[in-house]
């Protein structure tokens, strides 16, 4: 399998088939700007030091301050990271909002720290790039096993180092240390609104069957939001299974059973199957809000869901996509269906930097017009070039890039 950078320069060779662009606009894609490794030594709680690698990839800031989260993960790698960041340049692009791409991370498994460890890794990786950070040169967010917490630790972090006293440097903070009202959600609030505005289009009613893989900040917002508007969440999975439940699952409960149990499996009601098997059954809709190639050349024959919305980044190799393509099973990308996180994001940044608080509904209004709007343009981009929505999406913000390049 390829790694997720070869996946997604595959993506742009295959846009620039599609769409004449100027092919040294194009060759200046296939590069981040900065690319840049840290060692972090760590003090352990037994006394001993422990070095782990950090990464920052600062792709593209032609839009603007370059944006993207940080990943603790044991398998993150610098490809990742530059794949995570070229796909969040695309993504700032497709929404218009004036932020550049950029991804960090961590190669850790976090639950192996104790919180204390946590703090001063985090803050280790803030003292490895204060030089590059700051609000109008490049402002991270959290991703995969970061949070409000680790964000609060970043800013104050930030702050005795550079003097910085705005909070705009890290979005995705604590209500209380300056985040913004929606934030948690955003993620899966905004696919909803994308997915509303495409539903019709797209053939499905207005009661939808729906899988969802990974029940994590994306995945489990999601889940609740889309049952909250009538639909049925029917199968859920996090990394240790997952669980089915043909006439839907109440996820209230389902939280409650993964909080005390620590796994979703085993839940009153609901069958036990594998995470292979989740992918693979009959719905209207497949929500990724796991990790990157998921759905590949060996299973894309085996999707039994009519459409499909990747919350995650990356989920579908290019492999994968085309299979689904000729397969007629539409894939709502990525690079729209889950820019709500990062415009909330740009919302945070902006009240910081003019020091307001918008309220919950202000916010939720301003992210559903502009998730609406891009759903629209990109589905009027991919029928002016009878091409896929993942290539209209491509085309919408590879134009807006080029405009301004
Ligand atoms: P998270 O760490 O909160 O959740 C990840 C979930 O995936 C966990 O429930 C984990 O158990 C589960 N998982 C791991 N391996 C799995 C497997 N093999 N099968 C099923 N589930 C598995 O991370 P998150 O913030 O929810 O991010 C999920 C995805 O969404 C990532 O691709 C991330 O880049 C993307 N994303 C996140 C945001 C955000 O705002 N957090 C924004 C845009 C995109």
């Amino acid at each position: 399998m390829k790694n997720p950078f070869q996946n997604a320069m595959a993506q742009l060779d295959k846009v620039a088939r599609i769409k004449n662009f100027d092919a040294h606009f194009i060759e200046s894609l296939r590069k981040p700007n900065n690319d840049i490794r840290v060692s972090i030594p760590v003090k352990m709680d037994d006394d001993s030091t422990k070095t782990f690698e950090g990464y920052r990839v600062e792709y593209n800031n032609i839009l603007g301050p370059y944006k993207g989260g940080i990943r603790y993960h044991p398998d993150t790698e610098i490809n990742e990271v530059k794949a995570l960041a070229f796909w969040m340049t695309l993504k700032c692009a497709v929404v218009g909002i004036p932020m550049g791409g950029g991804k960090g991370g961590i190669t850790v498994d976090p639950k192996t720290l104790s919180k204390i460890e946590l703090e001063r890794l985090s803050r280790g990786w803030v003292k490895g790039f204060a030089n590059i950070l700051g609000p109008h040169k490049d402002v991270p967010a959290p991703d995969v096993n970061t949070n409000g917490e680790i964000m609060a630790w970043m800013v104050d972090e930030f702050e005795k180092i550079s003097g910085d006293k705005s909070g705009a440097t890290f979005t995705g903070k604590p209500i209380d240390k300056g985040g913004s009202e929606g934030r948690t959600e955003a993620t899966g609030m905004g696919g909803f609104y994308v997915f509303e505005t495409l539903r019709k289009e797209l053939g499905l009613k207005n009661k939808c069957k729906i899988v969802v893989q990974g029940f994590g900040n994306v995945g489990s917002n999601a889940a609740r939001i889309f049952r909250e508007n009538g639909h049925i969440v029917v199968a859920v999975s996090d990394s240790h299974g997952a669980i089915f439940k043909e006439d839907g699952l109440d996820l209230e409960k389902v939280e409650a059973h993964k909080k005390n149990t620590g796994s979703l499996k085993n839940f009153t009601g609901a069958k036990n199957i594998t995470n292979e098997e989740l992918l693979e059954i009959p719905s209207d809709l497949l929500v990724p809000a796991a990790f990157e190639n998921v759905i590949t050349d060996a299973n894309a024959n085996k999707i039994q869901a009519r459409v499909i919305l990747e919350l995650a980044n990356g989920p579908i190799t290019p492999e994968a996509d085309e299979i689904l393509f000729k397969r007629n099973i539409p894939v709502i990308p990525d690079i729209l269906a889950n820019s709500g996180g990062v415009t909330v994001s740009y919302f945070e940044w902006a009240q910081n930097l003019k020091k307001e608080h918008w309220t919950k509904e202000e916010v939720l209004n301003k992210l559903k017009k502009i998730m609406e709007e891009s759903a629209i343009k990109t589905l009027q981009k991919s029928k002016e070039y009878k091409t896929s929505i993942r290539m209209g999406a491509f085309i919408l913000a590879l134009e807006r890039i080029q405009k301004k390049s």
